[in-house]
């Protein structure tokens, strides 16, 4: 908005505790951990089975970019494919022009100081990088839009890092959205003594759940039966070791060892600091298929559900991950102990301390991985091709929520894409 020269203000619904990434400083790394962190909100009022107590909200300006890990993939060319001509076409480009993904990774690149996001940061990256292609994976230091501080510290980009203060007003939760008689829009405060404020073009920008909700109460009101929304999440799953001895750095490597097809999943290979030993984590992450999508249903409260059809599809994509996992674990030598059972990141960290140099298995549980997305899909039933909401023109959609179909790419990249194609088509 500010380089399309439009008179804006950003609503954020929390506190401003500085504009700093958390890895750029050692005393708010923890900050990660939800559970550690004071700007954590829950998504739902009564936190369910999937997305629970873990998923949600870091309500403070910059929200989770001052969080993410910088990895930039771009969503896989078949599923981009399902997504509108128009959108494709806007994000790879035609003819002269380069499209928004270059775009967008030139502008990520220029703010990495001009080295490329697959530039490998440590001397284990590049190392690791060697090992892997030995052992025949197509791998590469993991496209990151960060930069390194120097002493284990480095910040990944923020969109809002460089707005003007005076455009921010903190806590200011947006609790609807409504028509004016006159033409544009009231945004109503959540401030306790109803207050509003106007505005000809609202963009909402409030998360995936965030949005879906407040374009529900805009379209339909608060009453009614509960209407059904789609949302899908990642399936994760890694494998841990730990060494008890070994090289480490101070700064993570992350190496990216291809994308699986028969799990439809990206392999990142890391290795960190783990005690006075190293801690290697082995992940796989991918697409929530079509098939096994949740459904949001906003009404009174609003809360998530899956069919329990859709488990059989997420089962067969565990499955595939930890064949991927275990054929990682036996062409490296690995003894592996993997469980078919869903094993959390915490269970398996410990039983990898207890068995230092065996490799063993965790899941990550649906909505925990923030990478909630759709629900507001462009050119689906509530939103045009533009991105703006079809029942309410002048109001346009920003984030994953807009994503047709998600594949198993890491949304940042193509949400800060999807940012410039919105803003772009706002009249
Ligand atoms: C630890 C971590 C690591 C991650 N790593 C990666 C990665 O490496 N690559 C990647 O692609 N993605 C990563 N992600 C995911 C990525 O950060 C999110 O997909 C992305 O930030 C979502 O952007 P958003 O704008 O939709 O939501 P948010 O970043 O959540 O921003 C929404 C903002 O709106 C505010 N808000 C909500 N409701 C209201 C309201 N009603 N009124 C006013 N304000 C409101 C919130 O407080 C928040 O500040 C990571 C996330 C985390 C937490």
């Amino acid at each position: 908005m500010e380089r399309a020269g439009r008179d804006y203000m950003v609503l954020e619904a929390g506190p401003n505790r500085g504009r700093e990434h958390i890895a750029a400083d050692e005393d708010s790394a923890h900050l990660a951990d939800p559970a550690q962190d004071p700007s954590f909100a829950p998504f739902l009022a009564q936190p369910g089975a999937l997305y629970g107590p873990l998923s949600g909200y870091r309500r403070r300006v910059g929200g989770r970019s001052l969080y993410w890990r910088g990895i930039c993939l771009r969503v896989e060319d078949d599923v981009l494919r399902e997504w509108p001509v128009e959108v494709r076409r806007a994000l790879l480009g035609t003819g002269d022009d380069p499209g928004l993904y270059a775009r967008t990774e030139a502008a990520l690149r220029t703010w990495c100081g001009g080295i490329q996001l697959t530039q490998a940061r440590t001397a284990t990256e590049q190392a690791m990088v060697k090992e892997l292609a030995g052992l025949g994976y197509p791998a590469v230091p993991t496209p990151r839009a960060i930069r390194t501080l120097g002493q284990g510290r480095w910040e990944a980009y923020s969109p809002v890092a460089d707005l003007p203060s005076e455009r921010i007003l903190t806590g200011h939760r947006v609790s609807g959205v409504r028509k004016r008689a006159g033409g544009g829009y009231s945004l109503v405060l959540d401030d306790g003594d109803g207050s509003t404020l106007d505005a000809r073009h609202v963009v909402l920008c409030a998360g995936t759940v965030g949005n879906i909700e407040l374009a529900d109460g805009l379209l339909h009101g608060r009453s009614g039966e509960p209407r059904r929304y789609s949302l899908v999440d990642h399936v994760a799953c890694g494998m841990l070791v730990v060494h008890s001895d070994g090289q480490h750095e101070a700064m993570e490597s992350s190496v990216h060892a291809g994308f699986d097809a028969p799990s439809r999943s990206n392999l990142i290979v890391e290795r960190q600091r783990h005690g006075e030993g190293v801690l290697l984590d082995a992940w796989t992450m991918g697409e929530q298929p079509p098939k096994a999508t949740s459904t949001v249903l906003v009404g009174d409260a609003t809360s998530i559900v899956l069919e329990p059809s859709a488990r059989a599809a997420l089962d067969a994509v565990r499955r595939e991950q930890r064949n991927l996992l275990g054929e990682l674990a036996r062409r490296t030598g690995l003894t592996a102990r993997f469980r078919e059972e869903y094993v959390s990141f915490d269970e398996a960290l410990a039983q990898a301390e207890a068995r230092p140099g065996t490799a063993v298995v965790y899941d990550a549980g649906i909505g925990e991985l923030d990478h909630e997305s759709g629900g507001l899909a462009l050119d689906g039933e509530h939103v045009d091709v533009s991105g703006q909401l079809r029942e309410a023109p002048g109001v346009a959609v920003a984030g994953p929520c807009l994503f047709p179909r998600a594949g198993a790419a890491n949304p940042s990249l193509t949400t800060l894409a999807l940012a410039q194609y919105v803003v772009q088509r706002m009249h």
